[in-house]
């Protein structure tokens, strides 16, 4: 971005040279030619990751440009304008009580100028003319300017707001969504599904026999184990559907508009296809195997009733041999009671 800015910078200096030079004007034109030296010296020690200076070359300029500029051809050149484009570099440059003092120094400075400038009078005058087109140019170059860096700060925040975001979502070893998304996404879509009377059901799923994994190939492998099964898991997903891991190898199915037989088929789909998949790790081949548990959301059944039936399957599944998908028996109607967001958040 400043590379950017510095080529354009010296651009616009480009600009003022043709223009003195037509104007007949050499001292403003030296003035310019200083200008893109200094900017092309910034642009070669920005290459070279040399920040600080560059950025002190280019503030000097800036500074030194405005000032000299508006002692020799007037206030109502609008050279003083550039002034100004330091007030959102400074107040983003830290905290509020870091930026009082240097913007408080170039508000001081902006009306010392214009105090000088007024006391002292145009050093180097031009025609008028040519000073209401050199107005009408600083005021174009200096709004570009502003709404350019204001656009900047926007997408720099919008940038980090879309970081933060995946970082409270998401899962950072497999990219899945995380157990709080999950629940954040399932508790309105359950109840769409209830006005829409749909089916909801969802799947639990354990990696088995995992910890001998880790012991046998290392806490790499099984790490590979967890993103390539977790690549499949997504795979398997229609668009509607979320995927998130629930635990260390634990993962969770929210199958929106599914109904029980077609859960049972999609977790069999997954258990199939874990099974016949092996992970290359260092030229060994990893075979591993999944446990689900299926559940179907019961009418009036809270999303924590319905994981607690699927976790029971699931271990069901664990406990008869591994490797299988197990159905959850229906819910008891007695036991069931509404949850609130807050629960449901704090699974
Ligand atoms: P079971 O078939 O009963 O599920 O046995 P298991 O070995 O899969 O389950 P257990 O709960 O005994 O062990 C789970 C292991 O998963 C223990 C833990 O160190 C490991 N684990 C949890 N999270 C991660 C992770 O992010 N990476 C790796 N490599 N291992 C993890
Ligand atoms: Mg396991
Ligand atoms: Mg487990």
């Amino acid at each position: 971005m400043t590379r950017r800015v510095t080529v354009l910078a010296a651009s616009v200096d480009a600009a003022f040279l043709v223009f003195f030079l037509v104007e007949g004007s050499p001292l403003l034109a030296w003035l310019n030619v200083v200008s893109i030296v200094m900017y092309a010296a910034a642009y070669a020690l920005l290459r070279r990751r040399r920040n600080f200076p560059a950025l002190a070359l280019i503030w000097t300029e800036v500074v030194g440009h405005a000032a000299i500029g508006t002692l020799l051809v007037g206030w109502d050149s609008g050279f003083h304008y550039y002034l100004l484009m330091f007030i959102p570099a400074i107040v983003v440059s830290g905290s509020m009580r870091q930026v009082a003092l240097p913007l408080i120094v170039l508000f001081l400075a902006y009306m010392g100028l214009h105090q000088a400038a007024h006391v002292i009078g145009t050093l180097a005058p031009i025609g008028d003319v040519a000073l209401q087109i050199l107005n009408l140019f600083n005021v174009s170059v200096f709004f570009a300017m502003a709404s350019y860096t204001a656009r900047f700060y926007y997408e720099l925040v919008r940038k980090s707001e879309r970081k933060l975001r995946e970082l409270a979502t998401r899962d950072a070893l497999t990219g899945l969504s995380n157990r709080r998304h999950l629940i954040e996404l399932a508790l309105p879509e359950i109840a769409r599904a209830r006005y829409a009377g749909q089916p909801v059901s969802l799947v639990l799923a354990d990696i088995d026999d995992f910890k001998h994994i880790n012991d046998e190939h290392g806490h790499e492998a099984g790490d590979l184990v967890l993103t390539q099964a977790s690549a499949m898991f997504r795979d398997a997903c229609r668009g509607q559907d979320v995927v998130a891991r629930w635990g260390g190898e634990e993962f969770l199915f929210l199958l929106p508009n599914t109904d029980t037989d077609h859960a049972l088929y999609f977790a069999e789909r997954v258990r199939a296809c874990i099974a016949g998949m092996a992970v290359d790790h260092d030229g060994c081949k990893m075979a591993f195997t999944l446990s689900l548990g299926v559940a179907s959301l019961a009418p009036d059944e809270n999303l924590e009733e319905a994981i607690g039936r699927a976790d029971s399957a699931l271990y069901q599944s664990k406990s008869e041999g591994r490797n299988r998908v197990t159905l959850a028996s229906p819910p008891h109607a007695d036991t069931l009671r509404p949850l609130g967001v807050a629960q449901a958040c704090s699974l």
